[in-house]
């Protein structure tokens, strides 16, 4: 029997860019794709929960599970460290299930190495002035940390050349589509539609 793996794919942007919203949206309308939650330091935010948006832990935590070799890939960005769980990823990609990972660029070169196979997407804003204002209109962060991450958007973004696919989130709308058209072009290629349609190609073939 032939073992269908699912495709994994990593999402990265500056803070601010879209990429929460982007990947939600997405889901809304392709169910079956599934999302990592990863493991940070950083303080929760008003509005976020426990297990949804992250696996909140302290420090000494996220250290025991970096010490027992727990993440497929880690890094720390702004000052908080943030990981993914290597036992949750290769389990639900065995189940067949599509899956994203909304890690930084220095998580997209580690796990890049480790699967090579994987596909990966930058989200730009339009511009820096729209970056800041969606950073303020979010409501999340105080004015200090929201500086802090206008300042590292520079550093971020120098790394889009390292992905597959570049999404500029201007009209919300049309990133969503460009997005869906990038997860639809990868279903179609040569090797899953010939495991999907297997019946169908060797009824043709006769
Ligand atoms: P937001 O992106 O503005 O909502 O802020 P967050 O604090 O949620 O995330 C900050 C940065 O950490 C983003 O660039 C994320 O891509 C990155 N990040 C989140 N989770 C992970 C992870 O598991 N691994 C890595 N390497 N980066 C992560
Ligand atoms: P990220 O996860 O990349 O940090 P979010 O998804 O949290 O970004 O988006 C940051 C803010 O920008 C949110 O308040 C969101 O509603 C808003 N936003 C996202 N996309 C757009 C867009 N195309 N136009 C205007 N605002 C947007």
């Amino acid at each position: 029997m032939t073992v269908t793996t699912g495709t994994l794919y990593i999402v990265s942007a500056p803070s601010g860019a879209g990429k929460t919203s982007l990947v939600k949206a997405l889901l809304d309308s392709e169910p079956h794709i599934r999302v990592s939650v990863s493991h940070t330091t950083r303080a929760m935010r008003p509005g976020e929960t426990n297990g949804v948006n992250y696996h909140f832990v302290s420090r000494e935590q996220f250290t025991a599970m970096l010490d027992h070799n727990d993440f497929l890939e880690h890094a720390q960005v702004f000052d908080n460290l943030y990981g993914t769980s290597q036992q949750w990823v290769e389990k639900t990609l065995a189940e067949g299930f599509d899956l994203i990972l909304e890690i930084d660029w220095q998580g997209a070169q580690q796990v890049r190495k480790l699967m090579p196979q994987a596909k990966s997407i930058f989200i730009l804003p339009p511009t820096q002035e729209a970056l800041r204002h969606r950073l303020t209109n979010r409501g999340q962060d105080s004015s200090e940390i929201i500086e802090r991450r206008m300042h590292d958007a520079v550093s971020e973004m120098s790394h889009y050349v390292e992905y597959d696919y570049l999404v500029i989130n201007d009209d919300f709308a049309h990133a969503l589509s460009d997005l869906k058209a990038i997860f639809r072009a990868n279903k179609l290629r040569q090797e899953p539609q010939q495991q999907r349609h297997a019946g169908l190609l060797s009824e043709l073939l006769v």
